[in-house]
């Protein structure tokens, strides 16, 4: 049986291009979308098993990128939107009415990844974002009731098509946040 890690990546993904200034997510409404207009190419983009960001129906992980917020903007439907859960980290702004999530912002300045939203580039029509490069929160897809039994599985075909799997984040970000907090602790200088 194959495994359907998500719709984007199973039957294999372009690499982004690197003249690629972004372009418009939609969203799932047959009528009135709600769509945001994201004026950059994405950063970071990869899978994420955890449990709160949006997947289409069937997939066993999301696709999510970053980008600065001030490349994110709501240019229509914005009255669709509402945060999904107001206390969690990233505030996830979701359509009312097809439930897709459209971008998630992190309102704490003090976070290491404040002023980058997160987006998901399958919902534009457009060609040419970044393309994923890593899994993260491999594990946690057994939290959304994902089969522990077939982890193994789930990893081969993750490295089979180069996204090497970690249960967290990557070694990139990951340094980065203890970088962010190495710093605002003064243990580590400029
Ligand atoms: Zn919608
Ligand atoms: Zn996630």
């Amino acid at each position: 049986m194959s495994i359907a890690i998500h719709p984007s990546v199973d039957n294999g993904f372009a690499p982004g291009r690197d003249d690629f200034a972004g372009g418009t997510l939609v969203c799932r409404c047959a009528s009135a979308p709600v769509k945001v207009k994201v004026s950059a190419q994405t950063l970071h983009n990869h899978a994420c098993g955890c449990t709160k960001c949006w997947k289409p129906d069937g997939a066993l992980f999301a696709v999510i990128a970053v980008v600065p917020r001030d490349k994110v903007e709501v240019v229509e439907n914005g009255d669709k939107l509402a945060v999904v859960d107001a206390k969690a980290t990233i505030q996830r702004h979701a359509c009312k009415d097809c439930g897709v999530h459209m971008f998630g912002r992190i309102e704490n300045t003090d976070h290491a990844f404040h002023g980058l939203d997160f987006v998901h580039t399958e919902l534009s029509p457009d060609k040419g974002w970044s393309a994923p490069g890593f899994a993260a929160f491999v594990s946690s897809i057994i939290e959304s009731g994902a089969d522990p039994a077939n982890m193994d599985a789930v990893r081969a075909r993750l490295r089979e098509l180069g996204l090497e799997p970690y249960d967290c984040l990557s070694p990139t970000l990951m340094d980065a946040m203890s970088t962010h907090a190495a710093r605002k602790a003064g243990v580590l200088k400029a």
